[in-house]
């Protein structure tokens, strides 16, 4: 990408689109006109649009080169052929030999067969495809970045034109169609539990503009000054009265972003295009497509989240510079809002107003993507990956966000509209329930006492240690902060943040992990190559061993934030014994420089590590005479078991850890640490869910660490179990030649009145 460089824009092209977009033609004409300018100036033997249709077609509107005839008869569904497959993936395609792409489709009313090359881009619309606009040729041609581009920008200003309602009736434009009507039930990705109930407000990301070329460089240069220094003004104004900016991670989001606004590069590129003799909007529509044709190429879901920051700001900016005119979110909005979006920056989330949001619906996203962090803080249920919902969803609609099944419902009919009704009744009797035993014991009832913990990795959950009564920190991922963050926290930094954690748990004990990074977890600058299998790649404990000097800072930071109190650490993902040898020697230096250096030690130090390896089972004994606890993470641990991707929808359901042979393994990993005197918990998913708590109470776990509100229901199981008998049933389970005892597990607890 030529950013840096000036002019690489082909500007004769596109003074002559805006001359004809400044005359008095009506709309067909304009895109006649507009083919032919295109077709001549890229040296193209054809030029075409299309134009998104009801029932998503695409037809062909306009075309320089393909027969005339085919206007308004060639007609494609999304999907189909190169043209299809543009508007499908919304994304340019370049293709010096066409017909060996996959997807070309032959039409031949069009006589196109005869052309080999082809570059289309799709003409975008808030965010939605309404059309494409491609050239061809017949020689084989490789289309340039810049040419590219230029067929982008001409395409932001097509989209203008297909929006005018000339052509087609702008309600053709509204995503869905005559079916869509129907009520409809959409799946998704769970990024937060909880049901929410309201109307669908569809987030609008992109604000339309006229003027493509600049007359005077120089007023432009100012107005865009002008509407940067707003967009900062009004960015730390939202940052200091927003309720959730007070502290924690939501705000390290926060303050990730803004950094991202002030990074002079984004600024400078900005300029750079003015100076080229952009208007300041399209600089910044310009340099919004060169990053997103550049990131369009890293599949990492992290980074891409911050090519939706990056739109977010993009957006933003356009807002300042049209004079801040309103928008969607600052529209009057619903009582109870269901926010739909492609992707939302965490900021965009926050013009919103907290109160009314009952839910979000994402259509694309991960959940480490930055809203989804502050949606979680905000307690909103979230569904993301939402596949088509922009199609499907209409302004206004009534919709239901049903976070636990990972399912929305839109427009619901009468009888689904009530049994969620009952649901969220049902749900805040049962968080009363919860509530009322918080200070409660988690005791069965026959006496056995069980120690619950929370899985942590955020401040804010620090709350929830305190809501939900548990009895301390089980598992605090210490990479949680480390992602949100701009840049590498410090040994400083990060010792006032686990000072903090270890402050709010006051006396209840924090097993601090360290850094388990690498494989999915990405931090956004360290430098990240592709790994074709990340979850068993270079990461957690493997990346601490290669670069020690990032674990002994962190050891430092541990050990300075545990000002002489107790300071519990793990390390996780370890294979063989020398891994956790090596990890231990580092804290081992790490305190004796402390100690040398005159700083104060932590009275009591508990190093563990996590059994997530099947590997290490087997090293069981050497391990369990230097450890001085074990957690197991039955996440991983069981994901290379099975040998099942724990991130994969298809298959993560697939195995259960409710089968004769899992339940005997974990018993027999129990039944060594205890032999041993180590004690041992279990912090993975399978702890949270009441069943498989069950069970492992049952068969002799007396130390759990779960998701918070998981807290509630597992310590509601506790107290209605008696652990002695579900004990001596579990005997006759372990030998069991078949698979699955869920069933039988289930069956047991309704006989015996367990709440489960
Ligand atoms: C696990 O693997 O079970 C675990 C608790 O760690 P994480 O989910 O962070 O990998
Ligand atoms: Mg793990």
């Amino acid at each position: 990408m030529h950013d840096s460089q000036t002019p690489p824009m082909p500007r004769r092209l596109l003074a002559q689109v805006r001359d004809v977009m400044a005359g008095s033609d009506a709309a067909a004409e304009r895109l006649d006109k507009v083919v032919a300018i295109i077709a001549d100036e890229m040296a193209a033997e054809v030029c075409s649009v299309y134009v998104r249709r009801a029932g998503d077609l695409l037809e062909l509107f306009a075309t320089r080169g393909l027969k005339s005839s085919a206007v308004h008869i060639t007609r494609l569904r999304i999907g189909e052929g190169l043209i299809g497959n543009i508007a499908a993936h919304a994304r340019p395609l370049a293709l010096a030999e066409a017909q060996d792409h996959p997807s070309f489709a032959f039409r031949p009313e069009t006589g196109e067969e005869i052309y080999h090359s082809l570059m289309g881009v799709p003409v975008l619309r808030g965010g939605r495809v309404i059309g494409v606009v491609a050239v061809q040729n017949r020689t084989r041609r490789n289309y340039s970045d810049e040419e590219i581009e230029a067929l982008q920008i001409v395409a932001m200003v097509l989209a203008e034109v297909v929006a005018g309602g000339e052509l087609i009736s702008r309600d053709e434009l509204l995503p869905g169609d005559g079916n869509a009507l129907l009520p409809l039930r959409l799946e998704g990705m769970r990024f937060n539990s909880g049901i929410g109930s309201g109307i669908a407000v569809l987030h609008r990301h992109q604000m339309g503009f006229k003027q493509l070329i600049a007359e005077n460089p120089d007023q432009e240069r100012q107005r865009l000054r002008r509407a940067f220094a707003d967009m900062h003004g009004a960015l730390d104004a939202l940052l200091e009265t927003t309720e959730i900016a007070g502290a924690g991670e939501p705000r390290d989001v926060l303050e990730a972003y803004r950094m991202i606004a002030k990074d002079s590069g984004w600024l400078g590129r900005i300029d750079e295009a003015v100076a080229g003799g952009l208007t300041a909007e399209a600089a910044v529509k310009k340099v919004h497509i060169n990053i997103q044709a550049r990131m369009s190429r890293i599949s990492d879901p992290y980074l891409r989240d911050r090519v939706h920051d990056m739109e977010d700001l993009a957006n933003r900016l356009l807002h300042h510079l049209s004079g801040g005119e309103t928008n969607a979110a600052t529209e009057e909005l619903p009582q109870d809002v269901v926010l739909v979006a492609r992707t939302l920056g965490p900021v965009e989330l926050l013009d919103y107003d907290p109160a009314r949001l009952r839910g979000l619906v994402l259509e694309e996203g991960t959940p480490t993507s930055h809203a989804a962090i502050v949606a979680r803080a905000l307690d909103i249920p979230v569904i993301g990956r939402a596949k088509g919902v922009l199609g499907i969803v209409e302004q206004g609609d009534p919709i239901i966000v049903d976070g636990d099944n990972a399912q929305i419902f839109i427009r619901p009919g009468e009888e689904v509209r009530q049994k969620i009704q009952e649901s969220i009744k049902a749900r805040d009797r049962r968080k009363a329930g919860y509530a009322r035993i918080r200070d409660l014991p988690a005791v069965t009832l026959d006496g056995k006492q069980v120690s619950i913990n929370i899985n942590a990795g955020l401040l804010v959950d620090m709350q929830h240690l305190k809501d939900s009564g548990a009895d301390g920190i089980g598992l605090y991922r210490t990479e949680i902060p480390f992602m949100v963050r701009a840049d590498f926290p410090g040994v400083e930094e990060q010792r006032r943040l686990y000072a903090k954690v270890l402050d709010h748990a006051a006396a209840k004990p924090v097993v601090f992990r360290t850094l388990d990074v690498g494989g999915e977890k990405i931090l956004p600058y360290w430098g990240h190559y592709e790994e074709e299998n990340p979850a068993m790649g270079w990461r957690a404990i493997r990346i601490s061993i290669d670069r020690p000097s990032l674990l002994r800072q962190q050891l430092r930071a541990l050990i300075r934030a545990a000002s002489g109190g107790e300071l519990r650490v793990m390390f996780p993902m370890i294979t063989e014994m020398g891994e956790f040898d090596a990890a231990r020697s580092l804290l081992d230096m790490e305190m004796k420089r402390e100690e040398e250096q005159g700083g104060v030690l932590p009275e009591k130090l508990k190093v563990g590590a996590t059994l997530e390896v099947p590997a290490l089972v087997f090293q069981l004994p050497a391990l369990l005479e230097v450890v001085d606890f074990i957690s197991i993470g039955s996440n991983d641990l069981f994901q290379f078991m099975f040998a099942c991707d724990r991130g994969n929808p298809r298959i993560s359901e697939r195995y259960d850890i409710l089968s004769p042979f899992a339940l005997s393994f974990l018993r027999s990993v129990l039944d060594q640490c205890r032999a041993a005197d180590i004690p041992v918990s279990l912090c993975g998913e399978a702890a949270g869910r009441p069943l498989e708590a069950m069970a492992l109470i049952g068969m002799g776990f007396d130390n759990i660490s779960l998701t918070p509100p998981a807290v509630g229901p597992v310590k509601t199981m506790v107290r209605s179990l008696n652990a002695g008998p579900l004990g001596e049933y579990m005997e006759t389970l372990y030998d069991l030649k078949r698979q699955n005892v869920r069933e039988k597990l289930k069956s047991y607890a309704i006989d015996h009145g367990v709440m489960i």
